[in-house]
């Protein structure tokens, strides 16, 4: 690989590899024009560590362009650590991932991820402060799903408005992909909206549970794609919409919270030139984003709401822009996210301690 190419090509500013005692780290800095750069610590168990270095080169890039969006002051990074979550984990492990990103000056900020969890924040809290996600008694905000589904929920409104000139959920029905952390908060704010919802999900006890706690109707895996419903509502996995899936959805909107839903961005087109409705994925799915970066001010629960409430308007002026440019809502959300990065830095340098330490509020000695 050749690595100035890769990095200029994407736009990424910084790579560090980390390497002590059997840990295997890689963190991607991509941008820091709109502040330190946030993303969470991804464990896995790569086949090679070119594998492990593409995947946080192109999280980190989605980092950007996710809180880009969403209006926070953050910029976009990612961290792998390579090795199995099962077998490899240990507090020293997580501490010395600490004492390496906190050496990073707070450029970087981390958070939990596919293969992390909150106790292993809690080992990297030990060593940095540069970490989100934290237990509440730290200070911390805990699980995020609450308001990711609570963001998915005003993201599926304004596609509501868009499509039928109305927000009411209760007047539609609903076919939700995924029943774990944040379908079920999503089939609950449904149903309490007298909303019709068909339900699946590879977990029956998910299913289950959704079924008899709020009335969902539970439907086969496979036959989620067909059901008669106005919106389908992913909230499982990515690479659900493509060539098989956009033949057989019968719905008017696709808003959910999975990422990467399109299988590759002409499907999201592809959508549109059918008459269906797209919420692009990291903008309507940013609320679990949102919620940690609140910690950074200091944690409120009802400030996290309010700014996930937002997610309404940033989806509805994605589509603005969209009609305005004469583009798909996939490429008017990367649009907004380069616009609004573009603007800020004509006025800012890249992120360092230079300026203002935002995670505690003091101003280090040694700043300008
Ligand atoms: P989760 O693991 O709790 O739930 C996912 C559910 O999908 C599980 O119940 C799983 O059994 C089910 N599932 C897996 N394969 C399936 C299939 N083929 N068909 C139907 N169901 C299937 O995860 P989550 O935290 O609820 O996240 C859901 C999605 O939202 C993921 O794509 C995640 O990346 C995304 N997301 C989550 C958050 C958050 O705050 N948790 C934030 C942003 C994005």
């Amino acid at each position: 690989m050749h690595i100035f190419d890769t990095l200029a090509e994407q736009g990424h500013e910084q790579i560090v590899f980390f390497s002590y005692e059997g840990l295997r780290a890689i963190v991607a800095i991509h941008n820091t024009i709109m502040g330190p750069a946030l993303g969470g610590l991804r464990m896995w168990p790569y086949a090679s560590e070119d594998d492990a270095l593409n995947d946080v080169l192109r999280l980190s890039r989605g980092m950007t362009y996710k809180a880009a969006v969403s209006g926070l002051n953050l910029g976009g990074g990612k961290a792998v650590l390579i090795g199995d979550p099962e077998k490899d984990k240990s507090e020293g492990l997580f501490r010395a991932f600490g004492r390496f990103i906190g050496s990073l000056g707070g450029r970087y900020i981390t958070a939990e991820d596919v293969g992390t969890d909150v106790e292993d924040m809690e080992y990297v809290f030990q060593e940095t402060d540069r970490v989100v996600g934290v237990h509440p008694v730290h200070g911390g905000s805990g699980d995020p799903s609450p308001y990711t589904a609570f963001g998915t929920m005003q993201g599926i409104r304004a596609c509501l408005n868009r499509k039928y000139g109305h927000t009411e959920a209760g007047k539609a029905s609903f076919s939700v992909q995924g029943a774990g952390h944040v379908g079920a908060h999503v089939v609950r704010m449904l149903r309490k909206e007298g909303a019709k919802v068909f339900v699946c999900d590879i977990n029956d006890e998910r299913v289950q549970h959704v079924v008899d706690e709020y009335g969902a109707e539970p439907v086969p895996l496979d036959d989620i794609y067909d059901v008669d419903a106005k919106v389908f509502v992913p909230c499982a996995l990515g690479g659900v919409i493509n060539a098989d899936t956009v033949e057989r959805l019968k719905v008017d909107v696709v808003a959910g919270s999975a990422n990467n839903q399109l299988e590759s961005e002409n499907w999201g087109t592809e959508l549109e030139k059918r008459g269906i409705v797209y919420a692009p994925d990291y903008a309507i799915n940013a609320g679990g984003l949102i919620n940690v970066a609140i910690e950074l001010q200091g944690y409120n629960a009802d400030r996290a709401y309010a700014h996930v409430a937002k997610i309404y308007n940033n989806i509805d002026n994605i589509f603005q822009i969209a009609e305005r440019d004469g583009i798909s809502a996939w490429q008017a959300a990367d649009r907004l996210a380069e616009e609004r990065i573009a603007q800020i830095s004509k006025v800012k340098a890249p992120f360092s301690l230079r300026f203002k330490d935002r995670l505690s509020g003091r101003t280090p000695k040694y700043s300008a």
